[in-house]
């Protein structure tokens, strides 16, 4: 069973294995990092203005036929509605920065203003076309339009959406055609509607599919490029930009950022005695414990060699110790020997430390960091250079083959 699943999931989703969490994570956007979710926004709100500039010259020109196929008064009102409809469109093509605070919701709103517009086209056009004298090309064009709901729903599948969100956003554009169904097509047959609807659910189908193949896509490159190799932490790039972002939206809230500063205490000597990769695993076991202590919203980006940095939002200086006794409790991880690896922590707090920008955040955990390896190591130093000692017990040590013999 799990073979089957494994080889639907590497060769026909994408050419990677999926876990029960990111068939989740494709199936509704609940749960998506904000670095993630801004991302997606990004892509849509870049596809979004393309697509919209695109349509703001076709739209117009098709005005031609129009003129040719019907009467003129009839003609007239068709060309006042692509006018209108295409003016949407150049307001939605129109340069803007990505909202820094709201992204998502900007590029969902802008998404759905252009996936309504054809529908509305198509209902309103039902209104100013007399269905009920049509000749054949009047009739021909007549259904093109009828088939704007149904183009719209297709047209989902070039964005990175979720299947739930392709499920939302085709709502109100089924609700629209379904009315233009009642209200206007009464001379088609009752057959034909079935095979619209038919067509039209199909449609949505092969859109979630392509979303959630995009979005699965986009994830996996976005998440290579913005994490380390080894350790699966932040890079220092991508740690900077969710950092700035993240000062961003606590200066705008009012609610405190705090960012401490790890330094290992020693670990020069830990890869002298025991080699290079016995460091690597060391600092991957680091960030499996600190992760394991951060919680869902505090992002950990490794700085440098083996200096990390975890960015907590909402952390107030006042929950900072409880924080370090659970830091303390996990512990960093052990040298081959079995003996303890400490850590030098430096911490700074937005809110009490006063900080106008992340760079001196960082920089005053930094500074703070190097005081408590100044003081001894295997500390903490905090806002108001309180210092906790860390002390991760030496007595718990795991036995070494050496000394247990
Ligand atoms: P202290 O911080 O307590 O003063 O001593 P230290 O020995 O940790 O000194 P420092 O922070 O200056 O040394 C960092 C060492 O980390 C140097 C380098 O050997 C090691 N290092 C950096 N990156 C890696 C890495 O990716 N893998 C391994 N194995 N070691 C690394
Ligand atoms: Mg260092
Ligand atoms: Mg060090």
């Amino acid at each position: 069973m799990k073979k089957l699943w494994n080889t639907i999931t590497e060769h026909i989703v994408a050419p990677t294995q999926l876990t029960g969490d990111q068939v989740l994570g494709l199936l509704t956007p609940i749960g998506r990092s904000v670095h993630m979710r801004r991302h997606a926004a990004s892509v849509i709100i870049a596809r979004v203005q393309l697509i919209s500039a695109l349509f703001a010259l076709l739209v117009p020109l098709w005005s031609v036929v129009d003129l040719l196929v019907f009467d003129m008064r009839t003609a007239i009102w068709l060309v006042l509605l692509r006018l209108v409809s295409a003016a949407v469109f150049v307001g939605l093509a129109w340069p803007r920065e990505v909202s820094p605070s709201r992204p998502y919701t900007q590029a969902v709103i802008m998404l759905l203003i252009m996936l309504m517009v054809p529908p509305t086209f198509y209902l309103v056009s039902l209104q100013i076309i007399d269905a009920s004298a049509l000749n054949d090309s009047q009739r021909l064009v007549m259904q093109l339009y009828t088939f704007m709901p149904t183009i719209v729903l297709g047209g989902l599948a070039i964005f990175p959406l979720t299947a739930l969100e392709i499920l939302l956003l085709s709502v109100p554009v089924l609700g629209i055609a379904v009315t233009g169904m009642l209200s206007g097509g009464a001379e088609l047959v009752l057959d034909q509607h079935g095979a619209t609807l038919w067509f039209m659910l199909m449609m949505m189908g092969v859109a979630m599919f392509s979303g959630m193949s995009q979005s699965h896509y986009m994830e996996s490159l976005v998440y290579k490029a913005m994490t380390d190799p080894l350790t699966g932490a932040y890079t220092r790039r991508s740690g900077t930009e969710a950092l700035e972002l993240m000062f961003r939206l606590s200066s705008m809230s009012g609610k405190p950022l705090a960012v401490a500063f790890f330094d290992l205490d020693h670990f020069k000597s830990l890869n002298d005695a025991y080699g290079h990769d016995a460091g690597d695993q060391a600092l991957c076991t680091l960030v499996t414990r600190l992760r394991e202590t951060l919680r869902r919203g505090d992002v950990l980006v490794r700085w440098g060699g083996e200096e990390f940095i975890a960015v907590l939002p909402e952390m107030p200086a006042d929950q900072m110790p409880a924080f370090l006794k659970r830091l303390r409790e996990a512990g960093f991880g052990r040298r081959p020997d079995g003996s303890p690896l400490t850590a030098s922590i430096g911490v700074a707090e937005s809110l009490q430390d006063r900080v106008l920008d992340w760079t001196e955040l960082v920089e005053l955990a930094d500074q703070r960091m190097y005081v408590a390896k100044h003081g001894g190591r295997d500390r903490a130093v905090l806002p108001g250079d309180l210092t906790v000692m860390l002390g991760v017990p030496a007595t718990a040590a795991i036995p070494t083959a050496a000394s247990a013999g």
